[in-house]
């Protein structure tokens, strides 16, 4: 077991329909703890550098207007495995091939409008937090 920190999204499906909370409420009942948030309105540059990864996808284009449709809360989070345990509170890219009691599972709109983003491993995790946060922003709580 290793202290981890990873950065979750709630996306603008999630924050438009009024679901930040129960996002955190199920990020925090998993023992994740927060310790850094804020929302922002992602610009197109800003979500084309996030998702640089898959700028050769067919969704790529979407997935940029629909990141950039509202805003987000971006979010880092704190805890023993805590991108692993991130990315099973959230489920599978696909909410209709996400485990029951996932966040994509009982929240997603659709495998774009998944409600959530979580880092995929320890090492995305730093490129990401670093992305959004200074490290003035995020409060160590453990
Ligand atoms: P995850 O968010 O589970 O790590 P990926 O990194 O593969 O998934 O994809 C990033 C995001 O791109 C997804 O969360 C989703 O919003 C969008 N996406 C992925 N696959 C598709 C697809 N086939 N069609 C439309 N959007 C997709
Ligand atoms: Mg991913």
């Amino acid at each position: 077991m290793a202290l981890e920190r990873t950065l979750s999204i709630v996306k603008p499906d999630g924050v438009t329909r009024n679901l930040i909370g129960e996002v955190v409420r199920r990020l925090e009942r998993a023992g994740l703890k927060v310790v850094g948030s804020r929302m922002i309105r992602l610009s197109k540059g800003d979500a084309e550098g996030f998702y640089a990864v898959h700028r050769e996808r067919p969704f790529f284009n979407d997935l940029v207007r629909y990141m950039t449709s509202g805003p987000v809360v971006v979010q880092v989070l704190e805890g023993e495995n805590a991108v692993a345990k991130n990315r099973e509170v959230m489920g599978a890219t696909d909410p209709k091939k996400a485990a029951p009691g996932t966040i994509r599972a009982d929240l997603a709109e659709s495998i774009e409008a998944n409600t959530v983003h979580g880092s995929d491993s320890v090492d995305n995790a730093k490129v990401e937090i670093d992305y959004f946060f200074k490290a003035a922003d995020i409060c160590p709580r453990s």
